[in-house]
């Protein structure tokens, strides 16, 4: 099977996960596909792929004769795709691309007008969608790309290689990824994920995350006699909101701007709540936000009283530079790895978790890759062949080094 029939096969079977779901895998239908890559690992000479009772699916290829001592490396990527769009019933299409827009069905076009990098993918051949779903290219691209290279050392045996570990894990675009994993059993312990963009994407950094609960009571009384009386909670929270430093919001930050965001609200004259995230990569910036956080709670209870509002602020991931800066190797091979297919290596800065930032502060660091896959979580999601198959050549690159 080659590299686009192996994708196209994986991206027909439908695996969206499921927001709140309590159990894993959150759907059952990840297991479709699990079986499937367990029966397909064995045939390109994983006999020990195995799938376990949360749906992970393992596997490893041994090294070759001599580089039994060389450090085994990890190689994971997703089943699951996001619930944002469809994902069923996919209808991929492969179009050579030669500029200007793609009409995916009527009305619904991947332009370069919308999509300015299009550019570069002149004279690649896409997998485009029909615009009313997914492709799946996130994460499938990813699990295609190290099936094609273990299938490529099992066809040659001539390329030598170190031990290399698989996972494919359910659920990661609900955050359930790196749940249950067997960092014991895996088979090595450093890896990368293989989750990423476009091409020569190397992401070692992730924010440093807290979520919260705000929570304010207020008092409620018949507006007719409320002088001096009423304390209308919808009030204070939206005053609380206005003290949050506007231009570091969501909207109007990038990069390693951090920000505060208030997500959600509900309430009335007598009770008030709502949800706020705070992002930072620096993790001393980290700290100063919710500091911050902190001293507007208090600022307002000295205005209205103690206990009018609280705060349950927890931290949910850190950036996982901190666990990656001691494995540099990782990072500097990855990028002589992208030099070697000739793409240029763009370290990333995620603004948000990768499933790469749990394992490394499970014990694995594990930075991520790009796979070649273009706007994820839509239905004008593409992948484009070529990059794909320079992905291939970036994993057996990694998986043929000594470092
Ligand atoms: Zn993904």
């Amino acid at each position: 099977m080659d590299l686009t029939e192996r994708f196209l096969k994986y991206v027909a079977v439908y695996t969206h996960s499921a927001k709140d779901v309590k159990k894993d895998p959150t759907t059952e239908r990840q297991w479709d596909l699990a079986r499937i890559l367990v029966e397909d690992l064995k045939e390109i000479g994983c006999a020990d792929a195995r799938v376990d009772e949360w749906c992970r699916v393992y596997a490893t290829c041994p090294a070759s004769p001599g580089w039994e001592d060389v450090p085994a490396i990890g190689f994971v990527a997703h089943m699951d795709t996001v619930v944002d769009a469809p994902g069923d019933n996919i209808k991929p299409r492969i179009v050579h691309y030669e500029g200007g827009d793609i009409v995916l069905s009527e009305g619904i076009v991947t332009s370069p007008k919308d999509f300015p990098f299009m550019d570069k993918y002149i004279g690649h051949d896409l997998i485009v969608t029909d615009g009313t779903t997914l492709l799946g290219a996130d994460d499938k691209a990813g699990i295609a790309e190290i099936m094609d290279m273990v299938q490529r050392f099992q066809q040659h045996p001539e390329i030598g290689h170190r031990k290399v570990a698989i996972c494919f894990t359910p659920d990661e675009e609900v955050g359930r990824g790196p749940l249950h994993f067997d960092y014991e059993g895996f088979g090595a312990k450093m890896g990368y994920t293989v989750d990423g963009g476009a091409l020569g994407g190397v992401c070692y950094e992730t924010f440093n995350a807290a979520n919260g609960v705000i929570t304010i009571k207020g008092f409620n009384i018949h507006p007719g006699s409320a002088k001096n009386k009423m304390k209308n909670a919808v009030k204070i929270a939206a005053r609380f909101i206005t003290m949050l430093p506007d231009a570091e919001s969501p909207e109007h930050t990038e990069g390693f701007e951090g920000y505060y965001h208030v997500g959600d609200i509900e309430g009335s004259e007598s009770g008030a709540r709502m949800h706020i995230i705070v992002r930072d990569h620096d993790r001393a910036k980290f700290e100063a936000r919710k500091a911050f956080v902190h001293n507007l709670v208090d600022y307002l209870n000295s205005v209205y009283g103690e206990g009018t509002v609280t705060l349950e602020l927890e931290d949910v991931y850190y950036n996982m530079k901190e666990m990656i800066l001691p494995h540099m190797e990782l990072i500097d091979n990855a990028m002589k790895a992208m030099e070697s297919v000739g793409a240029t290596p763009r370290i990333e800065a995620a603004r948000g978790g990768t499933d790469g930032a749990t394992f490394s502060y499970g014990g694995m660091p594990c930075p991520n890759l790009s796979t070649g896959g273009e706007n994820a979580h839509g239905v004008k999601e593409f992948a484009s062949i070529n990059d794909m198959k320079k992905m291939v050549d970036v994993l057996q690159y990694i998986a043929c080094s000594r470092e």
